[in-house]
């Protein structure tokens, strides 16, 4: 058994821990002085000077993670080291609830400073204070709450955007995006409150959510769609699943109760994902996505072309769809190379047998210039914005042609 508490001296100068090594203790400066320093951009950035009585390596001991700073001596300096298991040992039989606060505590902490020293070396502004970061912590920590609250008060809704056949003009599907609609009036930005949700896990909740909402909307709108377009077949439901959704299988098959539940033919049903999952855990991701394509449903893959490089992976999936990025589709017509790529996507998903959906269309040339290079599907405010059932209601009723 180790020793649990002890002091220890460093000379000026010395490393007392680097990192990305493994954490077991934790100091507290007993004389001296340290600096905390982390890498940014390949540069060196120091986060603190800490001096007599401030602590530090309590995140890597307490959440197990390796070392995110390197602490080195500035002058001579004597520390008390705490053993790991010193904490270790009361935290694991003191409450559960306890134990897991400080986790999610600590580990919100580490990201939050990390985000915040990358942002700031991008702009090349000072580094992030302790107060500042403790502000972005706590700024998440209220904006958590009021997700959790919102869920329960179902201040979450869904918006659909038209997916439109380019050639013909008319809708084939919808994408149900979500929308937080807060009590006090305030509409956050998807592209704030989702990536906080897929952070504390309640993506997991909010998926769920979408899928079965955006199929019972499914079954309205293909009713309307039927009465206006009897000819055309059923729009299908193009719904977001995120990579934490599908990290557990025992979520997968929540997925498929809830697919298998609605009244909606699995062939209406799409599923969006982007690439990074694929990447990370490619064996996991394989078996989740063909539980889920022996449901009957497709998969499409969102984003293409923004994530890691894509095309190794591709044909081992089984997709159906590909949705090129609007970044591209935005500078087809200023960038020779973004038309190319769109070409050169539009021409993969064919030789792969799948459907190319493009992103962001705003500009009827757009339109044309998509067909010429090879996209047949198409999405975007040029042909409408993601709007609420009703008005999507609507919309179908005024009839099903956008182009
Ligand atoms: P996404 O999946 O790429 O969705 C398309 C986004 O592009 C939507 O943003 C849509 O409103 C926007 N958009 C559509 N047409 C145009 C256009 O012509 N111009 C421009 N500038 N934008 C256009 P939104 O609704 O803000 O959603 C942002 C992201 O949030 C989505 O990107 C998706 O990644 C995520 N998200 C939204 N709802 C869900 C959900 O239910 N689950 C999950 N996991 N993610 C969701
Ligand atoms: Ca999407
Ligand atoms: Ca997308």
């Amino acid at each position: 058994m180790p020793e649990m508490v002890f002091t220890k001296t460093f000379r000026a100068g010395e490393e007392i821990f680097r990192i990305g090594e493994p954490g077991s203790d934790a100091y507290i400066v007993q004389s001296g002085a340290v600096e905390v320093a982390a890498p940014s951009n390949g540069q060196k950035r120091v986060i603190a000077r800490l001096e007599r009585g401030e602590i530090f390596g309590e995140m890597s001991m307490i959440d197990d993670a390796p070392r995110s700073a390197t602490v080195t001596a500035l002058e001579d300096t004597e520390l008390v080291v705490i053993h790991r298991d010193r904490i270790m040992q009361p935290m694991r039989s003191a409450d559960p609830l306890m134990n897991m606060m400080l986790r999610v505590i600590l580990t919100r902490f580490r990201d939050a400073q990390g985000q915040l020293i990358d942002l700031r070396a991008e702009q090349g502004g000072p580094d992030p204070t302790l107060d500042e970061v403790r502000d972005l912590v706590m700024h998440r920590i209220t904006v958590e709450r009021d997700m959790r609250k919102g869920l329960s008060d179902t201040e979450f809704e869904l918006h659909y955007q038209p997916i439109v056949d380019l050639e013909a003009g008319h809708i084939v599907g919808f994408e149900a995006l979500m929308r937080w609609r807060k009590s006090n009036g305030e509409r956050p930005s998807p592209m704030e409150f989702i990536p906080l949700a897929e952070e504390t896990g309640l993506i997991v909740e909010l998926g769920r959510m979408a899928l079965a909402q955006g199929l019972k909307d499914q079954a309205i709108m293909a009713e309307a769609f039927a009465r206006i377009a009897p000819d055309l077949p059923a729009p299908f439901m193009s719904v977001n699943v995120s990579g934490l959704q599908f990290s557990q299988l025992s979520e997968i098959d929540m997925l498929a109760d809830i697919i298998q539940a609605s009244n909606v033919e699995p062939t209406f049903i799409k599923l969006e994902m982007t690439e990074s999952l694929l990447i990370e855990e490619p064996e996991h991701a394989a078996q989740a996505l063909e539980r889920l394509k022996g449901l009957g449903v497709s998969i499409a893959i969102d984003d293409f072309g923004t994530g890691y490089s894509s095309l190794s992976y591709l044909h081992q999936f089984p997709f159906d769809t590909l949705k090129i990025d609007r970044a591209f589709v935005n500078n087809m017509d200023r960038s020779e190379n973004s038309a190319r790529i769109v070409n050169g996507i539009a021409q993969l998903g064919h030789a792969l047998d799948m459907k190319i959906v493009a992103e962001g269309i705003e500009e009827t040339k757009q339109v044309k210039g998509l067909l010429d290079l090879g996209c047949h599907y198409g999405q975007g405010y040029h042909m409408a914005k993601p709007a609420p059932l009703d008005e999507t209601l609507a919309l179908i009723e005024n009839g099903t042609s956008l182009l």
